[in-house]
C-alpha cells in the first residue's frame, strides 16, 4: 500500500516522497485516515515504528485551513522530554515544508522572551514539554481555548515522570470539542484511567513493539564481573565493526566516568545525561548525529525515545532496572528496516535482572564469550568503583554547586588533558592510562517546574546510585517508593485541595468530647 491511498494532500505526498518513504508503516496505515476523519485514537506504539509521521501528516492538513490567533494555539503536542519536542519539531519542519504552518516550541532551558514572540505570532503548531507549558499559561501567554487538537505523546514516559497531574490539568484547559490523539508504548491502568477520562470513542490502535519483533537486532550477553566491563567494552568496541554506538549505563555518575575512560583510552566519544544544560545536550546530540562523534555514552533519561538514524550498536554497559529500558535501548538500533547489533554487559549478579527482560522480550537473549584478549579481573567491584559509591552519595548533596565546590571542578577541568581533534572513528586513536577516579562536575542548578520535573526520573537515577552496594531487588524496590513518592507528592502540591475527612459521617468516637487533665474538682465529683 502507498501514501497515496491514505488520503492525504498532494503537498504532503511530495514532502514524504523527498524525505524517502515509499510505503507507510502500520501505525501509519492505520492512524492517518482516522485523524483525518477527526476520530481521537489511543494508540500502543512506540518510537521506532514510525508514529511521529502518524500524527504529524495528518495534523498538518487538518490545520492548513485556517489562522492562528496570538497567544492562542490551533494545536498542541505534549512531549516528556526536550529532545522529543525537538524531534518533532523536526518532523513538523520536514513534512510541512510545502504548507506554512507555524510552528512554537515550548520548552524548558531556552528563553522566555523568545518563546513569547514566536506565540504572540501565534501559532498553528505548539511542542511543548507539560511543565514549561504550564509556566507560560500562569505568566498568561498562552491560553489553550483555541486548541482543536491535542497529542499526548509518550504517555507511559510521562507516567513515569510524575507528569501526570501536569496532563489532566493542561486537558483541563482545551476546549471539551476537540481531538484527542494518545500515543503510548504501554497501556499502564494510570493511562487507560487518562485515555477515558480525557477521550471520546477513540480508535484503537496496537502495533508490534519494534524491539520484541524487530528481527534485524541481534541481541546478544556476556557475562563479566563488574571490574572487566571497560575492558570488554574496549575490546568490543575495537573488535565489533562499530559505525557508531550508545553506550547505556543506569547512572549518570557512570556515564560520566565511562565517557572519561573511553576518551583516556582515545575513544571519540561523547556523554549525554540529565544534569547538562539543554543546548549541551543538543549539541552532543548533533555532532552523534552527523558522526563526528561516532560513540554515545548515555543514560536513559536523556536517551530514551531519541530518534537517532543509523545507530550500528547499543551496548549496555548496565542491565537495566527496569526491563522496559532494555526494550527502549536496543530498539535505538535496527531502526527503519535497517540491521543493528545489541550487545549487553551483565554480571552474575544481574541473574534475575536478565531474567526479567528475557521474559518481557518473550525470548532467551544469546550469550557470547567475552572477546579474545581480554584478561578477566574477578571480583564485584573495583576500588575505584567503591570509591564511586561513597562519592554517590555526596553527589546528591551536591545539587547546588557551592562557589569552592565549583572553583574545584574548574580547576580539575583546566588540569585535565586537552581533548586533541579526533578522527570520526568509533575505534580508538591511542590508549592512555586509565584514571580510577571521576572529576566531580557542577551540577546546573535546577531551574522552573519543567526542569524540576524533568528531573524526577533523574532524581530516580541517583535512587539507584545509592542503592549500588545492595541487592538489585532492594534497589528496584527503593526506585520503586521514590517513584510513587514523588508522584504522591505532585499530584498533593498540584491539587492544592483541602484535605478532606469523613465529612458528615465521621466515627462516633471521635465525636465524644476528650478528657482533658483530671482537675480536683473531677476528684473530688
Ligand atoms: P518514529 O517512530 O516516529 O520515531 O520514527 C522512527 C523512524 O522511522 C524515523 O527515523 C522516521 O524518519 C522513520 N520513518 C517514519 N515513517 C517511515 C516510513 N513510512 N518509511 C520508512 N521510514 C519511516
Amino acid at each position: 500500500m502507498s501514501f497515496e491511498f491514505l488520503g492525504l494532500s498532494d503537498e504532503l505526498l511530495r514532502a514524504v516522497g523527498d524525505s524517502g518513504y515509499t510505503e507507510p508503516t502500520p501505525i501509519q496505515r492505520q492512524a492517518i485516515p482516522t485523524v483525518l476523519q477527526g476520530r481521537d485514537v489511543l494508540a500502543v506504539a512506540q518510537t521506532g515504528t514510525g508514529k511521529t509521521a502518524s500524527f504529524t501528516l495528518p495534523m498538518i492538513d487538518i490545520l492548513a485551513q485556517g489562522r492562528a490567533r496570538a497567544r492562542m494555539p490551533r494545536s498542541l503536542i505534549l512531549e516528556p522530554t526536550r529532545e522529543l519536542a525537538v524531534q518533532v519539531a523536526e518532523n513538523f519542519e520536514k513534512y510541512g515544508k510545502y504548507h506554512k504552518l507555524n510552528m512554537a516550541l515550548l520548552i524548558g532551558g531556552m528563553s522566555f522572551g523568545e518563546q513569547d514572540k514566536v506565540l504572540d505570532k501565534g501559532a498553528d503548531v505548539l511542542i511543548a514539554t507539560p511543565g514549561r507549558l504550564i509556566d507560560q499559561i500562569e505568566r498568561g501567554k498562552v491560553m489553550l481555548s483555541g486548541c482543536e487538537i491535542l497529542v499526548i505523546d509518550e504517555a507511559d514516559r510521562m507516567l513515569d515522570m510524575g507528569f501526570i497531574p501536569d496532563i489532566e490539568k493542561i486537558c483541563n484547559l482545551l476546549p471539551p470539542r476537540r481531538q484527542t490523539l494518545l500515543f503510548s508504548a504501554t497501556m499502564p491502568p494510570a493511562i487507560k484511567r487518562l485515555a477515558d477520562q480525557f477521550q471520546k470513542d477513540p480508535k484503537m490502535i496496537e502495533v508490534a513493539r519494534p524491539a520484541t519483533t524487530n528481527v534485524s537486532i541481534a541481541q546478544s550477553m556476556i557475562v563479566v564481573p563488574e571490574r572487566s566491563k571497560r575492558e570488554v567494552l574496549r575490546a568490543l568496541l575495537r573488535g565489533e565493526d562499530v559505525k557508531n554506538a550508545i553506550v547505556f549505563c543506569n547512572r549518570k555518575k557512570d556515564v560520566r566516568i565511562l565517557h572519561e575512560s573511553l576518551t583516556r583510552h582515545g575513544f571519540s566519544a561523547g556523554q549525554l545525561h540529565g544534569d547538562m544544560e539543554q543546548p549541551e545536550r543538543l549539541a552532543v546530540l548533533e555532532k552523534f548525529r552527523s558522526g563526528e562523534l561516532p560513540i554515545l555514552v548515555a543514560s536513559d533519561v536523556a536517551a530514551r525515545g531519541l530518534d537517532i538514524p543509523g545507530v550500528s550498536h547499543v551496548f549496555n554497559f548496565d542491565v537495566p532496572v527496569h526491563a522496559d529500558d532494555y526494550v527502549h535501548r536496543i530498539g535505538r538500533t535496527g531502526r527503519a528496516g535497517r540491521s543493528g547489533t545489541a550487545i549487553t554487559l551483565a554480571t552474575e549478579d544481574d541473574a534475575e535482572a536478565v531474567a526479567t527482560v528475557e521474559k518481557l522480550i518473550q525470548q532467551p537473549i544469546p550469550r557470547r564469550e567475552v572477546p579474545e584478549g581480554v584478561k578477566l579481573v574477578e571480583g564485584r567491584a573495583s576500588s575505584s568503583k567503591r570509591r564511586g559509591e561513597r562519592g554517590a552519595k555526596k553527589e546528591a548533596a551536591a545539587e547546588k554547586p557551592t562557589r569552592s565546590r565549583r572553583r574545584k571542578s574548574e580547576a580539575d577541568k583546566a588540569e585535565a588533558p586537552r581533548e586533541e581533534a579526533k578522527p570520526a572513528s568509533a575505534k580508538p586513536a591511542a590508549p592512555a592510562p586509565e584514571r580510577a577516579e571521576p572529576r566531580a562536575e557542577p551540577r546546573a542548578e535546577p531551574r522552573g517546574s519543567d526542569r524540576e520535573r524533568g528531573e524526577r526520573a533523574e532524581r530516580m537515577e541517583r535512587g539507584a546510585d545509592r542503592g549500588r552496594g545492595r541487592g538489585r531487588d532492594e534497589r528496584r524496590d527503593e526506585y520503586r517508593r521514590e517513584d510513587r513518592r514523588q508522584r504522591y507528592q505532585d499530584r498533593d502540591r498540584e491539587r492544592d485541595e483541602p484535605v478532606l475527612g469523613f465529612g458528615d459521617n465521621p466515627p462516633a468516637f471521635f465525636l465524644v468530647a476528650a478528657r482533658g487533665p483530671e482537675k480536683d474538682e473531677d476528684k473530688g465529683a
